[in-house]
């Protein structure tokens, strides 16, 4: 039997890179796409949900994206002009849902539908074909398909990390942590601790601040803060994300680069050592935090600074260098998140040191065909949906044989 020349290819996942991927799959040409999406809505992180849900990034409803929209546009997909620079969420969930729809993209995506298993079929070393299982979550009923490729797209800010300190088990408020965090009102007029100073713990903190009795902010490095507010009132990332900044790197080394940032850029909007949040890493050397408010927080004393807990007791916690009991009826962790491919066939991705041995961020370097690619797993220092862009031509050109 002749094989049919349009390739059958699942996409996992429909979020940004999962939308973004059947798009480039259909202008690609010569593909089928099948996007699974485990919950009832495509938008992945943008779609904001009232429940955390395992497995699946979540806001808060006060979420605004860190980048302006120029910096963040698909290349053949602007940001219709009347969007807000910085969008929030909702904002930003409408225009990926329309694009969507504009070009005709959300019949592929079949909803409540997760994918359980995704293994080399028996004859891949010939075809390089994967068996896909996937789970109606409405019916439960299982069903199995063969594809000629895959295409993961399943986000990886989505799995809690939880730290454990000394005595934690023995305290009796509150522990959650930032990705079960939603609305703040039941924090009013209570102590809350919120530990780590990423982005999730900035605006825990901020968010919290605003009805709480007192908020202490926990960090045990520091980070390099950022504003959305530029100089002059423009985007920060219309100032720093320009080419004359990236050709320093072709000629200092980057820590020099780093150096100039931080002291001609950053200490002039507010010094990162009279704040004493001035971290011992370069800010090129780990992705920088985006706040706006947490300086006048921290000057008002509503967000307080601590150093990293000692140990936690019934009513509160000891800090580092502290003797007494900071008491405390809630603690916030927003501590960071793990990835995980449950779902794939063990072997498939390796893992060395807490980092995913992927060629480029995306294929798997061990097995004999490309047929599977993680698309959006990457932390760049500015946005995240143009690389996902980029990502997802490429997939599609490998898959297709063009390169
Ligand atoms: C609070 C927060 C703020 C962020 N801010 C920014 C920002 O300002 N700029 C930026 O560029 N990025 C930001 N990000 C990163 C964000 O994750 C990306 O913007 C982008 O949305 C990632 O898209 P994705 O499709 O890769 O993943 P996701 O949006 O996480 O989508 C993955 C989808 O896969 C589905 N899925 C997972 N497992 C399965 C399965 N087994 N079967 C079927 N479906 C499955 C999930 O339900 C989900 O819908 C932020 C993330 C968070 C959490």
């Amino acid at each position: 039997m002749m094989e049919s020349p349009i390739k059958r290819v699942a996409v996992i996942g429909g979020g940004f890179a999962g939308l973004c991927s059947v798009a480039t799959l259909m202008e690609e040409g010569g593909f089928e796409p099948v996007c699974f999406e485990k919950t009832d809505k495509p938008g992945g992180t943008w779609c904001y949900r009232d429940e955390a849900i395992e497995g699946v990034a979540s806001i808060m409803p006060t979420t605004i994206i860190n980048h302006s929209k120029e910096m963040g546009a698909l290349s053949n997909y602007p940001p219709p002009k009347e969007c807000s620079n910085f969008m929030r969420h909702k904002e930003l969930y409408r225009n990926v849902i329309e694009g969507a729809k504009e070009r005709d993209l959300l019949k592929y995506i079949q909803c409540n539908t997760e994918v359980i298993s995704v293994k080399r079929t028996a004859d891949y070393e010939q075809t390089g074909k994967w068996m896909v299982t996937v789970k109606n979550t409405a019916s439960g009923e299982i069903t199995e398909d063969i594809y000629d490729g895959v295409l993961a797209c399943v986000g990886h800010i989505n799995r809690p990390k939880m730290p454990s300190f000394p005595g934690q088990n023995s305290y009796k408020g509150e522990i959650i942590h930032t990705h079960s965090l939603r609305g703040v009102e039941s924090y009013r007029n209570k102590r809350v601790i919120v530990v780590g100073m990423g982005c999730s713990g900035l605006d825990a903190a901020v968010e919290i601040s605003n009805v709480a009795e007192q908020v202490y902010l926990s960090t045990r490095s520091g980070a390099h803060v950022l504003q959305r507010v530029g100089p002059h009132g423009y985007p920060y990332d219309y100032v720093l994300l320009r080419r004359c900044i990236f050709f320093l790197f072709d000629i200092l080394p980057s820590n020099a680069v780093s150096w100039l940032l931080e002291s001609l850029y950053l200490d002039p909007q507010f010094n990162h050592n009279i704040y004493a949040v001035k971290p011992t890493h370069h800010i090129f050397s780990k992705d920088p935090v985006i706040n706006d408010h947490i300086t006048s927080k921290l000057l008002s004393g509503s967000v307080k600074q601590k150093p990293n807990i000692k140990r936690f007791t019934e009513d509160g916690v000891i800090f580092e260098g502290d003797n007494e009991v900071t008491k405390a009826d809630a603690v916030i962790m927003a501590t960071g998140y793990t990835w995980k491919f449950p779902f794939l066939e063990k072997g498939i991705i390796m893992e060395e040191e807490g980092k995913i041995n992927l060629y480029k961020c995306m294929f798997p370097i061990n097995l004999k065909h490309a047929t599977f690619a993680v698309i959006g797993f990457v932390l760049p220092f500015g946005p995240g949906f143009p690389i996902g862009e980029l990502q997802c031509r490429w997939a599609a050109q490998v898959l297709a044989g063009a390169c």
